[in-house]
Formats: structure tokens, C-alpha cells, sequence
């Protein structure tokens, strides 16, 4: 059972979870509470971008990392170099262990994902998942970008959840925002942006595992398009016991 009632009171609980919460009075509220245990990961996507533009704007002490795969997109270096100039923060960075990298590719070549799931959930634990583990180490609030709009399998998820296998809370700020306010938002306060986004991309990731998403199409539907549905998870994102829901979400970076 998530130890909620160890860590917040009723009336906080209220607050973080009321479908009009205001991101802003609620990041600021966790970041005093966590103060020096709370980080935000981003991938420099548009949630990501409006959430890093927020806790500039309120100068909140969260801190933030990333994680760079070695496959990003030219178009996410430039953003996250854009997001630098801007916003002048500092933005952890965590890379692949090199000798599991190094031993990977020399057994499997470069281009091993596209053969089997097993070989590109191999390759995600190298590139994401273990040094997500290492980034997230000794906090106790991981803020993300997901919102419920982005898929089915976001809708069942909540806003404030406990990570059974991180142990840890995550908090998605801009969970019940819809795309259109994310865009007035990010057009509203002049934030940069991942290019891609203008060429039909949505969720982005790895550049050889994401294509841009047709009309239609489900948010995630870019990402491992050659794999049906069921294998679509990197990890990052366990199926986890909240409450006893099964909710079987995917990766936000
Ligand atoms: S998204 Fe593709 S390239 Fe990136 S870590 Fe996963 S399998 Fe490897």
C-alpha cells in the first residue's frame, strides 16, 4: 500500500489531486515539502517544456535531468541546447553505462531493436532504464510530463501515484491538461520547442524508434511502429499496484 497518509495530509491530498489544481500552487507546494528529494525528468517534450517554464518562472528547487540515450533526434540536442540559452538552469545529464553499451552493440550491432522485442527492451534497459534508476536514486517525487489526454492507458492512471518498484511518488502536473491549452501555453509564453512537433511527431523519443503519428492515430503509435501494442513499453513506466488498479502505463521520455 502507498504510504500516503505517512507523507501528506488530507487537505494536500485534496489539493494535488482536484482536476482544476493549478500546476503552479502545487509544484510549489511539493517542492517545499520534498525540499532537496523532489527532480523532474525531460525529454524536452512540449510538457516538458511548459513544466521546466514553470518552475523557472516560480525559481522552485527542483532539479532536473535528462537522459541521453546516444540516439536523440538533431532536432532534441538543439531544443535542449535552446532550453539551456533560455532558461539558464542547470539540467543533470545521465548516459548509458559504457561497458554494457560497448558490449551490446559489439554482440548486436547497431540496429539490433528493430529484430525482436527482446532485443529492444534490451537495448532500452542499456540506453533509458538504468540510468533512469541512477537519476531517480535517493529522490522521493519524480514530476513527469504524462497527461491523461495522451492515451487509454493514461486516462486510468492518477494524478498523484506511488512507484512501487522505484519507491518512490510521481506527480504529473499537467495531467488534466489538454493539448490545446499545452499549445496556447507553450505559444503563449514564446517556450521552445522540438521541431518535430511541426511535422506530425508526438511523443518523441530515440530517433531510429520514432516516426511521425498519422491522423488519427493513438499518441504512442510513433513510437516502436513496427511492434504491435502489447510490446510497447521501454520500462520506464512499470505496471504498478495503486490502490489496487492495475495501471499499465508507458514511458514519458
Ligand atoms: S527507443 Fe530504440 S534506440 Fe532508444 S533505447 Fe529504446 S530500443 Fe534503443
Amino acid at each position: 500500500m502507498p504510504p500516503f497518509d505517512t507523507f501528506f495530509n488530507p487537505d494536500e491530498i485534496a489539493a494535488l489531486t482536484a482536476p482544476d489544481f493549478s500546476p503552479e500552487q502545487n509544484l510549489a507546494l511539493l517542492a517545499t515539502k520534498f525540499a532537496g528529494s523532489i527532480v523532474f525528468s525531460t525529454s524536452f517534450g512540449l510538457e516538458d517544456q511548459a513544466i521546466t517554464h514553470l518552475l523557472h518562472a516560480a525559481q522552485l528547487p527542483v532539479s532536473v535531468f535528462t537522459l541521453d540515450t546516444g540516439r536523440l533526434f538533431p532536432e532534441t540536442y538543439k531544443v535542449w541546447s535552446r532550453t539551456l540559452e533560455k532558461y539558464g538552469m542547470n539540467i543533470d545529464v545521465y548516459a548509458p553505462d559504457t561497458t554494457a553499451l560497448e558490449s551490446l552493440l559489439h554482440k548486436k550491432g547497431p540496429l539490433s531493436f528493430y529484430e525482436s522485442v527482446e532485443n529492444r527492451k534490451e537495448c532500452c534497459e542499456i540506453r533509458k532504464l538504468e540510468p533512469l534508476t541512477r537519476a531517480l536514486k535517493g529522490y522521493k517525487l519524480w514530476i513527469t510530463g504524462i497527461r491523461a489526454e495522451q492515451s487509454p492507458n493514461r486516462q486510468h492512471m492518477e494524478v498523484l501515484e506511488w512507484d512501487e518498484r522505484l519507491g518512490l511518488f510521481k506527480f504529473h502536473p499537467l495531467f488534466y491538461w489538454s493539448q490545446e491549452k499545452l499549445v496556447d501555453f507553450i505559444s503563449q509564453h514564446n517556450i521552445p520547442y522540438n521541431s518535430l512537433h511541426d511535422k506530425g511527431f508526438v511523443s518523441i523519443g530515440c530517433s531510429p524508434c520514432t516516426r511521425a503519428v498519422r491522423e488519427g492515430e493513438d499518441f504512442r503509435a510513433g513510437r516502436w511502429w513496427w511492434e504491435d501494442n502489447s510490446g510497447k513499453e521501454c520500462g520506464l513506466h512499470q505496471p504498478s499496484d495503486n490502490n489496487n488498479k492495475n495501471v499499465n502505463t508507458v514511458a514519458a521520455l
